[in-house]
């Protein structure tokens, strides 16, 4: 239980006694490196995607990066991602020496409107990035027979989406490949890492081979490779957060459920559900219609953890907007800034206790006079 005057932070990354227990036994085996641990982890993160092929490695941005490796993205070739996500899915592509197409939101999920990507896809397009924002999924029925139609990988950006699904499908097991982060505040994690799904055993093996210089076997390298390798003390943390991460999912809901049904405050939305959406609350994001910058100091003031996934759209970031000046290229994303604008996410994370729910409910609602 929280003291009623400690502040509540936005999240809370758990590093307990068995994260400690796991890797000190992994570290007193001495072998620390990608081995058992990584299998089994592997192994057992397979039954949250449907069985896929899964590969795990040292980050959600490594996971992205190398998955368009393997799928031989490079450039003169485009990938369709949403401006409103974190620069790791954009990153990955420009990685990889391929161009990024902005494509803008949906306003209710937060996540890329079919319909703009469908309208973004030219002759050089040759995958779709999807990103399941906050932990709703992205509309990835619409955007798969997108995929077919063109003849396009699709290659879903999980890293904010351990355990979300949509009509029963887990994401992750609808693309080409999925990709997920164990980065410490994410829904579970192995202090840094990532995974990569796929249905597909080539570019599973060609995943193997890339995390690991293009090794299969010691120096008979296959192809050029980079070390993106976990190491079996993440994947032994990674192991216990895995075992609790549907208890703590199912905390999220729970917690989101509460704060949908107690706040009230005229001027701000709250988040929305997809028909048919398993929707697990990386983040509990509502939109303030005012004063932004006076609510997120006011809910601070009554101890009320806050913060703005994301302030500035990919688009406009340096290493996108320049070029783009430079070239004339101008997106028109008008949803995209107007949630970049408005914004705010709320602790949603599983340690919250009852009170710490009714406090952040009282300071949203003591908004309402005040934006
Ligand atoms: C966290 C995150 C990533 C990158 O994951 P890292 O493990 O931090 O490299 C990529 N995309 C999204 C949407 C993320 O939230």
């Amino acid at each position: 239980m929280t003291d009623t005057h400690e502040p509540i932070p936005a999240a809370k990354p758990v590093i307990g006694e068995e994260e400690i227990e796991a890797a000190v036994r992994v570290l007193r085996s001495g072998r620390v490196v990608q081995g058992p641990e990584v299998a089994a982890f592997e192994a057992e993160f397979s039954e949250l995607v449907n069985m896929r092929h899964c590969v795990a490695v040292n980050s959600g941005t490594s996971a992205l990066h190398l998955t368009l490796l393997a799928l031989g993205l490079g450039p003169g070739d485009e990938v369709i991602v949403p401006s409103f996500s974190f620069a790791a899915s954009a990153n990955a592509v420009r990685l990889v020496g391929a161009d990024v197409v902005f494509a803008d939101i949906e306003p209710d999920t937060f996540c890329v409107d079919p319909a703009a990507v469908e309208a973004a896809i030219t002759p050089r397009t040759a995958a779709i990035m999807p990103v399941h924002l906050y932990g709703h999924p992205a509309a990835m029925g619409q955007i798969t027979a997108i995929a077919e139609r063109h003849g396009l990988a699709v290659v879903e950006d999980a890293c904010q989406a351990h355990a979300a699904s949509l009509d029963g499908t887990p994401v992750g097991a609808f693309g080409t490949a999925g990709t997920f982060s164990f980065y410490p505040t994410k829904n579970m994690h192995s202090l840094e890492g990532g995974m990569v799904t796929t249905a597909d055993a080539e570019v599973a093996r060609t995943l193997r081979l890339l995390r690991n210089q293009g090794m299969e076997q010691r120096y008979a390298n296959e192809i050029v490779g980079a070390n993106m390798r976990m190491t079996d003390v993440s994947a032994a943390i990674g192991r216990v957060q895995r075992a609790k991460l549907e208890g703590w999912t199912e905390q999220r809901i729970a917690n989101a459920a509460y704060l949908t049904e107690h706040i009230t405050a005229p001027n701000v939305v709250t988040p929305k559900v997809a028909e048919g959406a398993r929707h697990v609350y990386h983040q509990y994001t509502v939109r303030v219609r005012g004063d932004r910058d006076a609510a997120m100091a006011r809910l601070a003031e009554a101890g009320v953890g806050n913060a703005v996934y994301y302030p500035t759209p990919i688009h406009r970031l340096k290493p996108y907007w320049e070029p783009d000046q430079k070239a004339g290229r101008v997106w028109e994303l008008p949803e995209t800034e107007r949630a970049a604008a408005e914004v705010v996410s709320l602790p949603v994370h599983p340690a919250l206790s009852a009170r710490d729910l009714e406090r952040i409910v009282t300071a949203v609602n003591a908004l309402g006079e005040h934006l």
